[in-house]
């Protein structure tokens, strides 16, 4: 038998190096189709036990080199972190994963990403994905951000500064509203955001409903005050029919940092108290076993927690192709 791997490593090295190149460069013009060149649209249905939930990215974030994003190890160190998880040194993408729940009186979406500032066409495509799941933005009547950064409340409005879900209202903290929308912020490294939050919140100031931690923001969905990357970010639990999702927000934002949980993150507006929250965080969901979704993760971002010997370890949860 040829057509195993064997088979197909022995051919590669019968045809050589360059006759392999030229054999593979010509495969496309022999093919009988052409090439899309489009992807799949961007959403997952992932219910959580009555609820239905919907996952929906906003397509992939660039944040450059991490090692200017963590601190404590060295450069080095993060560029290992990051080939041991097989990907580029220096080069650090987060997935953008929005979850839009139908509890059956409320359609409610947790983050809106980056429609009014997008920098490129691959950001900013939550409402064109949200259209793709059979969902109608002006069917969404809460929005519900975990914070005030520029990607979880740059989707309020589009660059033109109309609103992407012109029926909803806003769910947030005083704390988050107040510090982003402030003018102090603008000229300093935490402009951006600034700038992000006074474009979206600012001119929808009445649609802005302020909620308490502790509480439920609406039925079903639990606040948890989660401070330090921003000082009045929240986590939401959300419960229905016997079954949990929490919703990490940015304590966390990726594989490397679940691993090594005590670098502190350069966003942060408290770094130390960041990483405080982000041990106590991981501890409870591995306690409570409980599913979470993180919005920075690899799409679609559910999985659950498990201890390591030096931190943690995600568990991506088997993707379901039938509900
Ligand atoms: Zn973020």
């Amino acid at each position: 038998m040829d057509n195993g791997i064997h088979g197909a490593l022995s051919r590669r090295r019968l045809m050589g190096g360059a006759a392999a190149m030229a054999g593979w460069a010509a495969a496309p013009a022999l093919a009988k189709a052409p090439l899309l060149k489009t992807q799949v649209p961007a959403f997952y249905r992932y219910n959580i036990g009555s609820i239905e939930g919907t996952v929906v990215s906003d397509g992939p974030l660039s944040i450059g080199d991490p090692a200017k994003t963590f601190k404590g190890p060295t450069a080095d160190e993060i560029g290992k972190m990051m080939t041991d998880n097989f990907l580029p040194k220096t080069e650090m993408v987060l997935d953008q994963n929005v979850i839009v729940i139908n509890t059956g009186d409320r359609l409610v979406l947790f983050e809106t990403g980056m429609s009014s500032i997008a920098r490129d066409s691959k950001m900013g495509l939550l409402v064109e994905n949200l259209k793709k799941a059979g969902i109608d933005p002006a069917d969404i009547d809460a929005v519900i951000p975990t914070h005030a950064h520029i990607d979880h409340i740059g989707g309020i409005v589009t660059k033109e500064g109309k609103l992407n879900f012109p029926n909803a209202q806003i769910y947030m903290t005083q704390i988050d509203f107040d510090f982003w929308t402030d003018e102090k912020r603008l000229g300093t490294p935490a402009e951006g955001s600034a700038v992000a939050a006074r474009k979206n919140l600012l001119p929808h100031r009445d649609r802005v409903v302020f909620y308490k931690h502790g509480q439920d923001v609406i039925p079903g969905v639990q606040a948890l005050h989660t401070p330090g990357h921003t000082l009045g970010h929240s986590s939401f639990v959300i419960n229905a029919g016997g079954k949990s999702l929490f919703l990490t927000g940015d304590t966390v934002h990726h594989n490397i940092l679940i691993e090594n949980p005590k670098m502190e993150v350069g966003f942060d507006t408290d770094a130390k108290m960041g990483v405080d929250t982000r041990v106590k965080m991981l501890d409870m969901l591995v306690a409570q076993k409980m599913d979470t979704l993180i919005y920075h993760m690899a799409w679609p971002g559910i999985g659950n927690i498990v201890k390591s010997a030096t931190g943690y370890r995600f568990i991506a949860k088997p993707q379901q192709v039938v509900l």
